[in-house]
């Protein structure tokens, strides 16, 4: 099995990282570090700034969050860092990733994301922390309550640029870089580089070092990916097929195009006795986490998600993606895939494409430069009899 952790010829200890970060590593189980790491972490070190184009599945988080980690070490419990994420999710993550490898420091991390009381957030922050991971939203809630400042910020990290301009956080970007220390260090993570990111680097970096893995819009290479034309009503059929036929039920994430789109297969699902969750926007914070942990567990074997998992989501060991609609940006489906392309895992990728979705498929291929096979089912295939 090809990983992409493979390419990189480095070990950890050649990179000049503080030995208690090299230990949480070790522990982590990781052997080399992957090639946005060995090609980040000693630019970051020298206090460079980086575009980091690289999408989730490459090791991008460690990529950052261990040479914050070196440069935070032994310093005064002030907000030293700052993660800017565009989701809840991946900010939780971004924030697990720290407890990771942080794990034989004092360091002090904490997320601050919407959809949950101010609280016990406010607390933590008040409590001195060295690192503040956020949406911009929640964020700006905070700074005008003055539960946290920015004079002594020396690391700030854009995560997934490309997606947080997706989601109309501009504005709020602007605000928060507005009030953080002009002498930093900038970190900017994107899987694309649009022109409006390349714009936002222009504006908040200083010579940047760009670090690229692999091609521009190349879906992440331990995925293999298919594409089964199906009429629109025998969708479901098609994926209860394939979910018992081929007993490929260990972990499932299947996009959904709506949210009742979603609430729907979840109910066919439930009604065939497959264990599922579903992840949207309608269902309240709680209830997402719980759907996500979950699954992480393994105690259900699909999630049905609608954009908000697209990104970002660190489920190890997934096994098959299923994009249920064609997604509508052809951007979009080599994010959902990278899911299953993470890190020492393979999984394979499913688009249902009905008759409507030819185009959207074929805009999907020319984006990333060569076919996606075709798998059809007899019975199910909109070219066959009784569909
Ligand atoms: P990310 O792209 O940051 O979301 O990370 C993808 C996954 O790869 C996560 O599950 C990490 O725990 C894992 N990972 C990160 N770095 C390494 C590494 N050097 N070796 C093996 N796995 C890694």
């Amino acid at each position: 099995m090809e990983t992409i952790i493979a390419e990189s010829g480095l070990t950890f200890d050649d990179l000049d990282l503080a030995p208690e970060l090299l230990q949480a590593v070790h522990e982590a189980g990781y052997e080399r570090p992957t090639p946005i790491q060995a090609e980040a972490i000693p630019v970051a070190l020298k206090g460079r700034d980086i575009i980091g184009l690289a999408q989730t599945g490459t090791g991008k988080t460690a990529a950052f969050t261990l040479p914050i980690l070196n440069q935070l070490l032994g310093g005064p419990r002030r907000v030293r860092a700052l993660i800017l994420t565009p989701t809840r999710e991946l900010a939780a993550q971004v924030r697990e990733s720290f407890r990771k490898y942080g794990v034989h420091t004092d360091l002090r991390a904490v997320e601050v994301f919407g959809g949950v009381a101010l609280g016990p957030q406010e607390k933590a922050l008040r409590l001195g922390v060295d690192i503040v991971i956020a949406t911009p939203g929640r964020l700006i809630d905070h700074m005008e309550r003055q539960n946290v400042v920015f004079d002594d910020l020396e690391i700030l990290v854009l995560d997934e640029a490309d997606r947080m301009l997706d989601m109309g956080f501009a504005p709020q970007i602007n605000r928060i870089v507005r009030e953080v220390p002009p002498y930093r260090q900038t970190l900017l993570f994107s899987a694309t580089m649009p022109a409006e990111v390349e714009a936002l680097a222009r504006k908040y970096l200083r010579k940047p070092v760009v670090v690229q893995v692999g091609r521009r819009s190349q879906a992440a290479h331990t995925v293999t990916h298919a594409v089964y034309p199906v009429s629109r009503q025998r969708k479901t059929a098609l994926l209860l097929e394939l979910l018992t036929r081929d007993q490929v039920l260990d972990s499932v994430l299947v996009f959904a195009r709506t949210k009742g789109g979603a609430d729907r297969i979840l109910r066919e699902l439930h009604g065939a006795g497959i264990s599922a969750a579903v992840m949207h926007g309608d269902r309240s914070q709680a209830e997402r986490m719980q759907a996500l942990a979950d699954f992480k567990a393994g105690a259900i074997n699909v999630l049905v998600a609608t954009d908000i998992a697209q990104r970002g989501l660190d489920i190890a060991g997934i096994s098959h993606v299923v994009n249920y609609d064609v997604p509508q940006e052809a951007e979009d489906y080599v994010h959902r895939i990278g899911r299953t392309g993470r890190a020492a895992a393979t999984g394979d990728a499913f688009t249902f494409m009905s008759p409507d979705e030819i185009a959207m498929v074929r805009s999907i291929e020319r984006l990333l430069g060569q076919p996606i096979p075709r798998i059809s089912l007899v019975g199910y295939d909109f070219g066959s009899v009784g569909s």
